[in-house]
């Protein structure tokens, strides 16, 4: 399957609370036409150091290009460079200390989608109608959901749902990876957490059915702002 720049489609909105929009997003075509390098960041600590951790993060993966077999590794990879950057320039500059960002990012071959992922934006897939979560938010509150300490209700209104336990530009950097196939007619939706939060995935799943990937992307950034647009909301969408 060829991809096109009409079937992968990004957006971000600041949102109606924010002073900032600390997200980002990248929509890549490698150069040798073998794929496209999709991602979203969302950066957190300082006055403005959430920005320049997911700036660091993006501009590092816009300079991929596929070369060997191990493309989980070399997502990964970026993943730790990116991290090693930020941690540099967050001890060189007093007011970014302590910043830095979710990743998840997406190599979508003809027919595969390789990732790596680390903190709480999050990488759903569909097909025939069927959504899925493909990655699992590194949270505090989601460990305490796989032991069983806590329900996913309970999590949901904890005081520290939002606490990440790992992020690019930690200390702690492990990222996840996968791939999985993606055939013709199959969803793709790489989202930070202010789409996520406010939007059910039952809701995503519905929004998939709007079109192509420009409606789909613009119904699900107006459905974030709908139920309040509390946070920044970030977003790429493929409709395979
Ligand atoms: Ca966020």
């Amino acid at each position: 399957m060829k991809y096109s720049l009409e079937n992968i489609q990004g957006r971000t909105h600041i949102g109606y609370k924010r002073k900032r929009n600390e997200d980002r997003y990248l929509i890549q075509a490698l150069e040798n036409g073998t794929g496209f390098l999709l991602a979203v960041a969302d950066g957190m600590g300082g006055v403005a150091g959430g920005d320049i951790a997911a700036q660091i993060v993006v501009d590092i993966l816009k300079d991929y290009q596929k070369t060997g077999q191990d493309i989980e590794g070399d997502l990964a990879c970026l993943f730790h460079g990116a991290g090693r950057k930020i941690i540099e320039r967050s001890d060189a500059e007093p007011a970014l200390r302590d910043m830095g960002t979710t990743a998840t990012a997406v190599l979508l071959t003809e027919q595969k989608a390789y990732w790596a992922h680390v903190g709480d934006s999050r990488l759903y897939s569909q097909r025939n109608g069927q959504i899925q979560q493909i990655t699992t938010d590194h949270t505090f509150v989601q460990d305490l959901i796989q032991d069983g300490t806590l329900t996913q209700k309970d999590a949901e209104r904890h005081p520290l749902k939002n606490m990440l336990n790992q992020c690019v530009g930690c200390a702690e950097l492990k990222p996840d990876t996968g791939w999985f196939s993606f055939l013709p007619g199959d969803k793709l939706l790489l989202c930070s957490d202010g789409l996520s939060r406010y939007v059910s995935k039952e809701a995503i799943s519905d929004g998939f059915a709007e079109g192509g990937a420009g409606k789909i992307a613009d119904h699900l950034v107006q459905s974030a702002l709908a139920a309040g647009g509390r946070d920044n909301v970030t977003l790429v969408v493929c409709s395979g």
